[in-house]
């Protein structure tokens, strides 16, 4: 077939500009570099092409290299992320973020997470591999945004994956700093650009579509029911990390005083916004008012007028008040019109009972209830009461074994701290890694490297056996 000059000459200018066309829309993705895109679009497909060229070209060691720079260059920040969060989120302390995030930084596994199983015999060699799954749209929520991020990272990176990341934007500033942070580290360490993406507005309409584009595909939700129901809904693998409400029993064999401030420690921790966090107390009647006693001797405030407290915490339908999310406890007394005792007061505690709303709903800020069970089975059904099957956390102290178990068996919760506080069960004082994404309600408990992989099978058959 003969083509005419005029022809051809118009061929090659459609493939020139086509070409052109596409660089630029690389350009374009460069020049927004570091991960923060204006669309979803944008950040999908960057992440999508950064995953398929970390999967072929990187070794497991290049990824444990990439992550030990994420880690290095995290740990640099770890003020700076802290004084952000709580300057955007205006929740939780600096000092604690602190910890929270060298938790994130330090304490989540790598690449040594995943495992290889073998079966050998006289028919060959059969092993499973934790492959990654591609790219995963992760849900942060305002509670931990950057610790969730840090440890979410690491995890998905390690399992070889590509993120979206979608924080929830009462933290989009800092969410993108530390998004920014990684990224660079990544390229530091030789590894490909946008592994990690974000649009720079998110929204719910953001997640929406993230959660429905067909090259996402796996979804953490880590956040309240909402987004994991909306996760759990998508028709894709999910993992939902949502509400706890964890309550602590205490009996009557235990050292009140060890106690009272482990139970303050672990509920004002951040101001009581880790979703592990003591959020209600059960103590047997017979120690109750000596442990109210030994509590307010440390720093923590009893208060009687509860009346006080319900017209700032709750709104007029019951639902929690969320300008008082994450305040300090002298704060949100000096709300109430209640004189706090000190300036720096970490804990309010309210005696109150079982059906109170401050016990019965989740209220991420440092003012627990209390509430008296006649003898451990009250005691035992009373917890189960308050924490509504969330299989989330549940601490306990007692020095009676019998106890101890049978609490852990009838609550069934997916972090069972004994005899310390609630963040011992995230790694801060306790054995064990570190994780901000818990996945009670899909299972896969505190979540490392090997939640983010699908097991491939590779068999071969015959002339592998050295026996
Ligand atoms: P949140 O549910 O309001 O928001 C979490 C994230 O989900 C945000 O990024 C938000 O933008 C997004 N989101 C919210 N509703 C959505 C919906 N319907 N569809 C799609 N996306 C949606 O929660 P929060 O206030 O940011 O965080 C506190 C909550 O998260 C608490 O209930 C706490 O217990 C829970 N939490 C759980 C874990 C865990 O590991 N299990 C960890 C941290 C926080």
């Amino acid at each position: 077939m003969e083509i005419k000059k005029d022809e051809l000459n118009n061929i090659v200018n459609q493939v020139i500009s086509s070409l052109n066309k596409q660089k630029d829309k690389n350009i374009n993705l460069k020049q927004k570099n570091n991960g923060i895109f204006s669309n979803m679009d944008d950040a999908i497909s960057a992440a999508v092409k950064a995953q398929e060229c970390l999967q072929l070209n990187y070794s497991i060691e290049d990824r444990e290299k990439i992550i030990k720079s994420m880690r290095e260059a995290a740990s640099k920040y770890v003020e700076k992320m802290s004084k952000m969060t709580v300057e955007e989120t205006e929740m939780g302390r600096v000092e604690d973020k602190i910890i929270k995030n060298n938790l994130a930084i330090n304490k989540t596994p790598g690449t040594e997470d995943l495992r290889t199983e073998a079966y050998s015999g006289k028919k060959g060699l059969t092993i499973v591999e934790e492959a990654p799954f591609g790219v995963i749209c992760a849900i942060a929520p305002v509670t931990n945004p950057t610790e969730t991020i840090i440890s979410n990272a690491i995890s998905m990176i390690a399992a070889c994956n590509g993120v979206v990341f979608n924080s929830h934007p009462g933290a989009k500033k800092v969410s993108k700093f530390v998004i920014e942070i990684l990224n660079k580290a990544i390229i530091d360490a030789g590894g490909p650009e946008n592994l990690l993406t974000a649009v720079n507005e998110p929204t719910l309409q953001t997640v929406e579509s993230c959660m429905k584009d067909e090259r996402i595909a796996m979804i953490v939700a880590t956040g309240g029911p909402g987004v994991v129901n909306a996760a759990l809904s998508s028709g894709k693998k999910a993992i939902g990390a949502g509400a706890g409400n964890p309550p602590v029993l205490v009996d009557d064999t235990v050292d009140l005083k060890r106690v009272a401030k482990d139970i303050i420690n672990g509920a004002s921790f951040d101001n009581n916004l880790p979703c592990t966090s003591e959020k209600a107390i059960v103590a047997l009647e017979i120690i109750a008012d000596s442990l109210l006693e030994a509590m307010t001797a440390e720093n923590a405030q009893l208060v009687h007028d509860i009346k006080a407290l319900e017209r700032v915490i709750l709104n007029d339908d019951g639902s929690i008040n969320k300008d008082l999310v994450g305040k300090d406890a002298s704060y949100i007394l000096d709300k109430a019109g209640v004189k706090a005792k000190n300036e720096d007061l970490r804990l309010v505690v309210v005696d109150v009972d079982l059906k109170h709303p401050f016990v019965q709903k989740e209220q991420l800020m440092p003012v627990i209830p209390l509430v008296r069970a006649k003898d451990f089975n009250e005691a035992m059904e009373m917890g189960v009461d308050i924490e509504e099957g969330n299989r989330h956390t549940a601490m306990i102290h007692s020095k009676n074994v019998d106890n101890l178990t049978k609490f852990a068996k009838k609550i069934e919760t997916t972090i069972y701290v004994k005899n310390a506080p609630s963040y011992a069960g995230i790694g801060a004082g306790g054995e064990g890694y570190a994780t901000f994404t818990i996945a009670g309600p899909t299972g896969e408990g505190l979540t490392s490297a090997r939640s983010f992989t699908r097991k491939r099978r590779c068999v071969l058959v015959d002339g592998f056996s050295i026996i």
